[in-house]
């Protein structure tokens, strides 16, 4: 008899049959003799729906009263499943986060688990019971509702895992695994077997949304037996892993792309000491993020500066760079929302040269020009205008040996 921890995201949820046929999963699931624990999201559109009600309400909706709203989707959920496995004669039981305790610090919107108490879970567990827990939400330790950030329901399957010690964590979406690139832009894209925690990272880092960064650090600083299936058919899926159980390595492994970038260029500022600082500093007071950085060998005793931050903080960003530009004297700041930024990922490019080359010139044979790039052990990342996003991820997978055609006829 194993313990398992079934997570199921919204399209799983998506109306009352779909309920219906999770819960009929789970079931088969216990009939094999196993403990199951389900973690749900609310059903599909919910929490932008309950984004929207807020924005109708205010510009500014953020923090504590935001979590209290986002929340609810996700109980709509545990409660509905738990009525369906009852009604098949299955005992369940529901639970928000606050009610197990996955206690997290009082980042609302963001919040990160710190604990989770496993004892309320095993009671049940021990006694029969499903246990059906809602994703995405905590407490913090004054007792307010928090949420995990979006897709945050993968992370409290994982640390739900962790926490219980699992056997294992099976993450059921609308794909049947992870794929080599995003089956939406890439239709070639191939389900992989396998992929390491660190390339999983790398990749959900650089935009694969198929599982929240956080549930991929979770699972591999607990070594969580996670795996990525369709809760719409039968299948292996992806088991996400460590390096040393594989037994071969391709060289690269997928294709990340994420268009939530935006660009800015303070030109012409004095070359001196300190200026960096002087440009990214406002910036990371105003809790801006910031990702790739380029400076650019000075000339004439000035240089130009360009860094990409998260599209929504582009206006606030350009506002505070012109102020900047102002005082150090700088020519100009230019601004542009319709990047992209496309990375290869994988373990196989420490023991590889040349990835980078092949990278550039898979992309300059279609004419696309690069506007930054970054490297790092496992990645090669390039940002590029959006209307080369389909172009350039199918190129990419092309030029790596990644389609599903090729790997059939080799
Ligand atoms: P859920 O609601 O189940 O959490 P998500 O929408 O969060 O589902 O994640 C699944 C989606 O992730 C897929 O529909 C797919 O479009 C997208 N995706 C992006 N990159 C990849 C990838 N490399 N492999 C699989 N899916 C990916
Ligand atoms: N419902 C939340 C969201 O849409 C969390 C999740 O689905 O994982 O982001
Ligand atoms: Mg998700």
């Amino acid at each position: 008899m194993a313990l398992i921890v079934q997570k199921y995201g919204g399209t799983s949820v998506g109306d009352t049959d779909r309920i219906k046929a999770v819960a009929d999963k789970v079931i088969e699931t216990r009939k094999q003799g196993h403990k199951v624990v389900v973690v749900v999201s609310a059903m599909k559109g919910e929490t932008d729906r309950l984004l929207g009600l807020s924005q109708q309400v205010t510009d500014q909706a953020h923090g504590r009263e935001l979590d209290v709203l986002l929340s609810t989707g996700e109980q709509v959920t545990i409660a509905l499943m738990c009525m369906a496995l009852e009604h098949k004669g299955y005992p369940a039981r529901s639970y928000t986060g606050g009610q197990v305790h996955i206690l997290t610090d009082d980042a609302h919107n963001k919040a990160r688990i710190m604990d989770i108490e496993a004892a309320r879970v095993l009671r049940d567990l021990n006694d029969g019971k499903v246990v059906v827990i809602a994703g995405f939400q905590g407490i913090d330790e004054n007792g307010n509702i928090t949420t995990l950030g979006r897709g945050g329901s993968d992370t409290t399957a994982v640390a739900m895992a962790a926490a219980l010690n699992a056997d294992e964590c099976h993450i059921y979406t609308d794909v049947d695994g992870v794929y080599t690139a995003d089956p939406r832009i890439e239709p070639n894209a191939r389900r992989l077997d396998r992929i390491t925690y660190e390339e999983m990272l790398e990749m959900a880092s650089l935009g694969s949304k198929v599982l929240q960064i956080r549930s991929v650090e979770f699972a591999s600083k607990y070594n969580v037996n996670l795996r990525v299936l369709s809760s719409f058919e039968e299948g292996p899926g992806t088991l996400i892993s460590q390096e040393e159980d594989f037994m071969e390595q391709a060289v690269i492994s997928g294709i990340a792309h994420n268009r939530d970038e935006a660009k800015l260029t303070i030109v012409g500022v004095p070359d001196r000491p300190g200026i960096a600082f002087s440009i990214l500093g406002p910036i990371a007071d105003a809790n801006i993020e910031v990702d790739m950085i380029v400076q650019n060998v000075g000339v004439d005793n000035t240089t130009d500066f360009t860094f990409t931050v998260h599209r929504n903080d582009f206006a606030r960003a350009r506002k505070i760079l012109d102020k900047i530009a102002e005082e150090l004297g700088a020519k100009e700041v230019k601004g542009d929302e319709g990047i992209v930024k496309i990375s290869v990922v994988g373990v196989g490019m420490r023991s590889h040269a040349g990835i980078a080359s092949r990278m550039f010139k898979a992309l300059a044979d279609e004419g696309i020009n690069i506007m930054m790039i970054s490297t790092s052990e496992i990645k090669v990342s390039v940002v590029v205008a959006e209307k080369y996003l389909e172009l350039g991820v199918r190129t990419l997978h092309t030029a790596f040996d990644l389609d599903h055609a090729q790997e059939q006829s080799a």
